[in-house]
């Protein structure tokens, strides 16, 4: 064959091979569609490696069978439920499914019992959770004959801990509604619930129980908050609300064992949401809520919109409209396909990873563990204090970054702020073997930073050197 002809085949020998990417305006003249290809998939080699990106809670490795399944379902449009009823039955399965792992109550059904739907994440879900408990509080506030036009004296507030996800607070500043943080402290790292209830009055719309505070991987006492509400709720004029955000924990605490309960086995919890993207295990662009009861009380009617459906009206409850529907047919797969017993194997796998690194890191000595994985599977850890030592996690996770692996460092919320820690979110993907790479990798990490700032060190930092370098 003619070389030059050949040469001109190749994409890397292509005229636009030799050019820089259009950036800033739209191209002039088309491309070879191959090419095209080619130069968006060059593009994005450099983008992080997923495997060991320990620093994200998505999810990034589904089976080709799901791969498949999503890739046909893209041109579907979920919010279009008599164009793709199917859709939208394997919606409200999903919904269904997810509210009976949260112990919705036994034989209870979608729709009839209680309600929820599917969202972009869990920030749709968050953003929901709150609104229904922002309109349900206006209008029971009302009927209590507050003015609450009067923001003086009605001005509605939330009650969260302080280390909440940015959804909160974008949440209360989109809806006008006061934030009450509950500070951590040295013996509460997560919703001190022996002074959640000073910051309760008739303005609280609602309390936040984080199932999974996304900083440490901590779960609040959302038993306990359940009992102080009930309570409290015996003499109040408004009767107080509990919202569970489990973006990531509601999906992995009801497969394992050792949680306290935290779902609608509680009576006060009337909403919870969870990110399908996360331990759901599904590309993200999933989440869920779910309503315990479908009655206009818990979700009020202004936050409903009838949508036609197989002949019948449904109530569509969002914030985002069209949006493909290869999710939701990602998360049926995924819960057909594993099943309880699949996503109890996965887990428990997900947990034992999860407690490997946690010994491996005690046996460097010179880390204090925050969060070690026996409940979720959230390794947090800082330094010890009063080490002898002249490098930092910043500096580790920079020397981790040489060896491809993204393991943040950064401070502990509010109130706690001066204390830096490092993370790693234990994902399905991270098998055993994936666990021990990183160790080896951490080793050498560690070795390299004792080493680099031996310059300055005294005899007893080159000994402790030497401890850390013997594991
Ligand atoms: C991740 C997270 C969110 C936001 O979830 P998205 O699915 O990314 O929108 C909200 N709350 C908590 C506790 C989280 O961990």
């Amino acid at each position: 064959m003619d070389k030059n002809i050949e040469l001109e085949e190749s994409f890397l020998g292509s005229v636009e091979a030799g050019k820089s990417l259009p950036t800033d305006t739209l191209p002039e003249e088309p491309m070879d569609a191959d090419i095209a290809e080619q130069l968006v998939q060059h593009y994005r080699l450099n983008e992080a490696k997923a495997n060991q990106n320990l620093a994200t809670f998505c999810t990034t490795q589904m089976e080709p069978q799901a791969d498949r399944l999503m890739t046909d379902a893209l041109n579907t449009n979920a919010i279009d439920k008599s164009e793709y009823p199917k859709t939208a039955a394997m919606e409200s399965y999903c919904v269904s499914m997810i509210a009976h792992l949260w112990h919705v109550g036994e034989g209870k059904k979608m729709y009839k019992d209680f309600i929820g739907t599917s969202t972009v994440g869990s920030s749709e879900g968050c953003m929901l959770g709150g609104l229904a408990l922002l309109m349900s509080w206006k209008n029971r506030a009302k009927a209590a004959g507050f003015d609450i036009e009067d923001l003086h004296v009605h001005k509605p507030n939330l009650v969260i801990m302080s280390g909440y996800q940015v959804v909160w607070e974008k949440f209360c500043t989109y809806w006008n509604v006061d934030m009450r943080q509950v500070p951590i402290d040295q013996n509460h790292m997560s919703l001190d619930t022996d002074h959640v209830m000073d910051y309760v009055d008739d303005n609280t719309i609602g309390i936040i129980g984080i199932q999974g505070i996304t900083y440490t991987g901590a779960v609040d006492d959302i038993e306990k908050l359940d009992q102080l509400v009930t309570e409290y709720n015996k003499t109040a004029t408004l009767p107080v609300r509990i919202h569970v955000d489990a973006a990531f924990g509601g999906l992995f605490a009801p497969f394992v064992d050792g949680f306290k309960p935290w779902d609608f086995r509680l009576k006060n919890v009337v909403s919870i949401n969870v990110s399908g993207h996360k331990y759901g295990m599904v590309y993200p662009g999933i989440g869920w809520v779910v309503w315990r009861e479908n009655t206009t009380d818990v979700l009020p009617k202004e936050m409903r919109f009838e949508v036609a459906y197989l002949g019948d009206k449904v109530d569509s409850i969002a914030i985002n409209f069209s949006h493909s529907g290869a999710h939701i047919t990602g998360q049926y797969y995924n819960f057909i396909r594993f099943g309880l017993t699949g996503y109890k194997a996965i887990m428990n796998n997900v947990r034992k990873v999860s407690l490997k690194l946690t010994d491996e890191l005690k046996k460097f000595g010179i880390f204090e563990i925050l969060n070690d994985g026996s409940q979720l599977p959230i390794n947090c850890w800082k330094l010890k204090d009063g080490l002898d030592q002249n490098w930092d996690l910043y500096d580790l996770e920079d020397a981790l970054a040489k060896y491809g692996w993204q393991v943040p460092a950064y401070p502990l919320p509010k109130d706690r702020d001066d204390v830096i820690i490092s993370r790693i979110v234990v994902r399905p993907s991270m098998t055993m073997t994936i666990a021990d790479d990183f160790i080896d990798d951490l080793k050498l990490a560690i070795n390299n930073l004792n080493k680099a700032k031996l310059v300055h060190s005294d005899p007893e930092t080159v000994k402790m050197t030497d401890t850390v370098a013997s594991h």
